[in-house]
């Protein structure tokens, strides 16, 4: 399982959330644990 421990985007810490999806609150980039972002696959327009 590959956890992130700094967001990719801007360094800041990330924080997991009760849904163990890793959250960075500084620039709102998130990510399931373990996994990519899965916000591009979700959108279909
Ligand atoms: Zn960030």
């Amino acid at each position: 399982m590959n956890l992130l421990k700094k967001c990719p985007e801007c360094n800041s810490e990330l924080k997991t959330n009760s849904e163990n999806i890793q959250v960075c609150s500084v620039c709102e980039y998130w990510t399931k644990k373990g996994t990519a972002r899965l916000d591009s696959i979700m959108i279909f327009a």
